[in-house]
Parts: structure tokens; sequence; C-alpha cells
């Protein structure tokens, strides 16, 4: 059975129990967001061509105190269920886009392109939503093109406000990307009634090159779609050498996975061009 925040809820004895287990989580969260225990991991996103970093996805990390590591499929969930998501989504968004101010300042030119920020459906329909990310890339000294908004077809698949929002943020010059494409409540169409800068397609399909080469259809499919809308794609989950040089062949220019390197707090950069120094630079992953 599905619940009104849109995940699945299991109908057994335990309910009682994973109720108050998630309404523990929501506690802990409040807390933790008072006490700083989050932070921001950067994963790369590179050109296939050169695998040279053109951006970095901004993802959030709790530091539970007792728990220690929470994966955010855990419980950007309860956030969005209690609301907190709200504080917490812009707490990121002003981390992503201070440490991109930053990387600017010291690295100039080699300094990534743009940022990309994932969004939840509850913060694009909080009232004034657009305005609050505007202002804190004005506080950043930041031209709106370097943010690209990662968005998923389910949180703007009811219309309304959520679509209102990406509108206003896509008007004021952000760049929008539809994450996970191909997962969600997809409908082409969403494609021609919402101003989408870049596909993200999803690992799913990435992982089909690895089990049925040669017969990949789904991502040779929409890169066609990319293309013909003239958008750019970035093909998720990379984790291969053999997936990348697929994808590659395909048509696409952008990837990001494992394969290039992992999210990490900070990431090192060579002289010349951005990219991961820390540990082993790509491939090795694992
Ligand atoms: P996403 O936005 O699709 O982010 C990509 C996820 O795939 C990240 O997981 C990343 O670590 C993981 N990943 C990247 N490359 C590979 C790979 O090659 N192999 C595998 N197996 N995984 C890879 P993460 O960081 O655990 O985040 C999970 C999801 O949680 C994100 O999926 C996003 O939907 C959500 N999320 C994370 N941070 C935030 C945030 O600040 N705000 C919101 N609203 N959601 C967030
Ligand atoms: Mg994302
Ligand atoms: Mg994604
Ligand atoms: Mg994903």
């Amino acid at each position: 059975a599905k619940a009104a925040g849109g995940h699945v809820v299991v109908y057994s004895a335990g309910l009682d129990e994973q109720a108050e287990a998630a309404e523990r989580l929501g506690a802990d969260l409040r807390h933790s967001l008072e006490d700083g225990d989050f932070h921001v991991v950067y994963q790369p996103i590179v050109r296939l061509s050169d695998t040279r970093t053109v951006a970095f996805e901004a993802l959030v990390r709790w530091n539970h105190p007792v728990r220690g590591f929470v994966s955010p499929v855990a419980f950007i969930p309860v956030a969005e269920d209690n609301g907190l998501i709200v504080e917490l989504g812009e707490w990121v968004m002003r981390t992503a886009c201070h440490q991109l101010a930053a990387w600017r300042r010291d690295l100039g030119p080699a300094a990534p392109g743009y940022i990309s920020v994932n969004v939840s459906a509850r913060q694009l329909s909080e009232p004034g939503f657009a305005p609050v990310v505007t202002g804190i890339l004005a506080e950043n000294g930041l031209e709106p093109r370097s943010l690209l908004v990662e968005v998923t077809e389910t949180a703007i698949f009811g219309g309304g406000v959520a679509i209102e929002a990406v509108e206003a943020l896509h008007e004021a010059g952000v760049l929008i990307a539809l994450d996970d494409f191909g997962t969600g409540h997809s409908s082409l169409g969403l494609l021609r009634t919402v101003p989408v800068d870049v596909l993200k397609v999803d690992k799913s399909f990435v992982d089909e090159i690895s089990e049925s080469p040669g017969r990949a259809v789904i991502v040779d499919a929409l890169i066609h779609v990319s293309n013909g809308l003239g958008l750019r794609a970035v093909a998720e989950g990379v984790e291969t050498a053999e997936q990348a040089a697929y994808l590659r062949s395909l048509g696409y220019q952008y990837g990001q996975g494992y394969y290039f390197g992992k999210p990490v707090p900070t990431p090192g950069f060579t002289d010349d061009q951005p990219s991961i120094v820390s540990g082993t630079s790509r491939g090795g992953g694992g």
C-alpha cells in the first residue's frame, strides 16, 4: 500500500513499530540539524570524451550521533513527511553554492561549471521557494546558470505549485534536470510542458549495458529523445569502462558514477583541470 508521502509501507503487525521508528528518526533529524551532524559530499559529472569534470552533484550525508551513517534513501522520505526537508534542503543548497563560489575563487576558470542540487517536491511546493534559491545564488555571487536543480518526474507529476516553482527558477536562468529519468511517472509529454535542460538517465538503464551488451535499448532510445529535444543527457551510475565506452558510442556526452569518482567531502583538483585526485582517480573506484 502507498502512504500519502509516496513511499511504500507494509501493513503488518510491525506497522506501529515502523511508524514509531520513523517518528524517532524524524525527531533525530531535527536535533541533528541543530547540532550540525549533516555534511555535503560532491560527486563529479564528467565529459565522456576526456573525463574532464564539468560539474559536481551535491549529496547530503547524515552522521547520526548513535547510529552513524544513515543513507539519504532512508532519511530523505522521513524529512519529506515531517517537513524538515524544507530547512535541510535549503541548508544543502546554501552549502553547495558556497562551495562552488569557493572553487571559483580558488581555481578561476578551472572550477567546475555548475553545481547540481537535488530538490524534493515538498521544497518546490513551499511558497517563495524560487526567490530563496535566487537569493542564495546572489549571496554567493553566482549567476543562475551555475546551478542545476534536480527534480524527479514524480515530484512534478501532480502539476500545480511544484511546476510553477520549476518555471520560476527556469525563468530566473537556473538550469533544470529531470533526475532518475525513466523510473518515475514517466511521460514524454512532461518534456514538452516543463522547462528541462538536462535528462539524467537512471542507473537501471545504464546497468542494462552490462546485462545485455549491444542491446541496451533504453539508453539508446533516450539519447535520441534528448538530442531531438535539444537537451543534454547525463548517464547516471556508470561503474565500468565498458559502460562508459558504450555510452560514448551511442552519443552520450556526459556521465556520472563510481567509475569516474565517488561522492567525496572535498574533491581535490589538479593544476589545470578539476578532477578527483584523492584515492584512485578513476576506474579503481570499486
Ligand atoms: P540521486 O540524486 O539519483 O543521486 C545519485 C545516487 O546514486 C547517490 O546516492 C550516489 O551516491 C549514487 N551513485 C552515484 N554513482 C553511483 C554508481 O556508480 N553506483 C551506485 N551503486 N551508486 C551510485 P545517495 O547519495 O545515497 O543518494 C540517494 C538519493 O537520495 C539521491 O539520488 C537523491 O534522490 C536523494 N538525495 C541525496 N541528497 C539529497 C538532498 O540533498 N536533497 C534531496 N531532496 N534528496 C537528496
Ligand atoms: Mg540527483
Ligand atoms: Mg539520480
Ligand atoms: Mg538515482
